[in-house]
């Protein structure tokens, strides 16, 4: 390595202080830049590195130029004008997976999708616990990749974003999936195609593809060793029968739908994916069984958080695209004796609405919208009774005059929640107090 040389994390985010911690434990030498002036934690940074040089407000442009890598957050896009002049001048720009897939020396599991990507690593961390796989749970989710390697571990088992992948090269998973793939992130990619094509990179090198039958886009569009799929369609392996209601591999009932602490249709697609991995990975299968039928899900993940006078108020919080709440409205809808009301918007992030319409007009009893992109939102559900309200406080004043017995309010706004609120956990927390609050739960 040339004198003086050094590597560059842009983005001090979660992600990018796990690399420079990892850098800095290999002895590497290394600067870091955010283009915000004042990133959360900084001082809690400067105080643990002291000697590391940090730049704030923006990108450094000898630090750029001098730097021997860029180690890019996901945060940040590579399409950047400062980043991709550099990737254009040759030098190498890469983010802490391509760091941790380099280092790790047990097998991994990456695990993609644009949506049920934290519940299923989150589910197949558990059955993985207690087959006594001794696995390392992170990525997208929870620990910080890189964090994973300071404990011992026989196995990972990754979340990754296609932000993540997109500057991802060795992953060389031993099973890696794409879970399911709808509009997300239009706002970064532009075309949709993009974004598909980052999500694939996830397959690159992997021994065994699982992959969603009913979502032709999750297909590895390059060849791999093994295939392994589930989903409701006949030919899947791992096949939910949605006339018997079972969960069935190659012909053999595995178990029936009303066995799993979870509902709905898309968490029977996300245990068949679990099931599918452990299975790949060699996990015993009793075992396995016990241990998905009693997961209760995540918060803010249709949660749910009061119920009064027969009205279910369901937290979905993390439904921050068309697809999350599209499955949460069918499998809620479908579930109750009532009808929903809807609580929905935010920031919209470039997607089209009108894929909720035709389940709205069947399940919806009202959809109250709130937040920057509200009227976007209101036109996509038309058809339904729709009303505009100005926040979480006005929505569930509104939602617990219209419900009737039997109804669910659910909170799953398909939209990110940063025009009102610093994460979807804040927003998710702001409705369930008030749903306790008019129930008097
Ligand atoms: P991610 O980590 O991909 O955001 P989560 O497990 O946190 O995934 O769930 C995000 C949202 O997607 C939640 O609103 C959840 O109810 C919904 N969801 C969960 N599983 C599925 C699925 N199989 N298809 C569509 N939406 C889903």
């Amino acid at each position: 390595m040339a004198k003086d040389a050094f590597d560059l994390v842009i983005g001090l985010g979660v992600s990018g202080r796990s690399v420079i911690r990892y850098l800095a434990d290999q002895g590497m030498p290394v600067r870091a830049l955010d283009t915000r002036d004042a990133p959360a934690g900084l001082d809690e940074l400067r105080e643990q590195h002291p000697k590391l040089k940090i730049h704030t407000g923006g990108f450094k442009g000898s630090w750029m130029k001098r730097a021997q890598r860029l180690i890019v957050s996901p945060g940040v896009a590579v399409s950047t004008p400062a980043i991709a002049e550099q990737i254009a001048e040759g030098k190498e720009v890469i983010g802490d997976i391509e760091l941790f897939a380099r280092a790790a020396s047990r097998p991994l599991v990456g695990i993609t999708g644009s949506n049920a990507k934290s519940t299923v690593v989150t589910l197949l961390g558990e059955v993985a616990r207690a087959c006594d796989a001794k696995p390392g749970v992170g990525g997208n989710l929870g620990v910080p990749a890189l964090d994973l390697l300071r404990e011992e571990a026989e196995l990972y088992v990754l979340e990754l974003s296609s932000f993540q992948l997109e500057t991802t090269y060795s992953l060389n998973a031993q099973v890696a999936s794409i879970l399911n793939l709808s509009q997300d992130h239009l706002d970064r990619y532009g075309k949709f195609s993009d974004y598909l094509a980052a999500k694939q990179r996830i397959y690159d090198g992997c021994q065994v593809a699982v992959w969603n039958r009913d979502d032709l886009a999750t297909r590895p569009q390059t060849q791999v060793p093994r295939e392994i799929t589930f989903g409701s369609h006949p030919e899947a392996h791992y096949q939910l029968d949605t006339d018997k209601q079972m969960l069935c591999h190659q012909g053999e009932t595995l178990l029936h739908v009303d066995e799993l602490a979870l509902t709905g249709h898309h968490n029977a697609m996300n245990v068949l994916a679990v099931l599918a991995m452990a299975d790949a990975l060699g996990f015993d299968r009793a075992t396995t069984l016990a241990t998905v039928k009693q997961f209760k899900g995540l918060p803010h993940r249709c949660q749910l958080v009061a119920e009064d006078a027969r009205i279910r108020w369901i937290n979905d919080s993390k439904a921050t695209n068309v697809g999350a709440t599209l499955a949460a409205l069918t499998g809620i809808g479908e579930a109750i004796e009532g009808r929903v009301i809807l609580i929905a918007g935010g920031q919209g992030k470039g997607q089209d609405f009108s894929p909720l319409g035709e389940p709205a007009r069947q399940y919806l009893r009202a959809a109250l919208v709130l937040g920057q992109d509200a009227d976007k939102v209101a036109d996509g559900l038309s058809g339904v009774p729709c009303e505009r309200v100005a926040d979480m406080a006005a929505a569930v004043k509104r939602a617990a005059q219209l419900a009737q017995p039997g109804d669910a309010v659910l909170l799953s706004p398909a939209c990110a929640s940063f025009d009102m609120y610093d994460s979807y956990v804040a927003r998710g927390d702001d409705f369930s107090a008030r749903a306790r609050e008019v129930t008097h739960g």
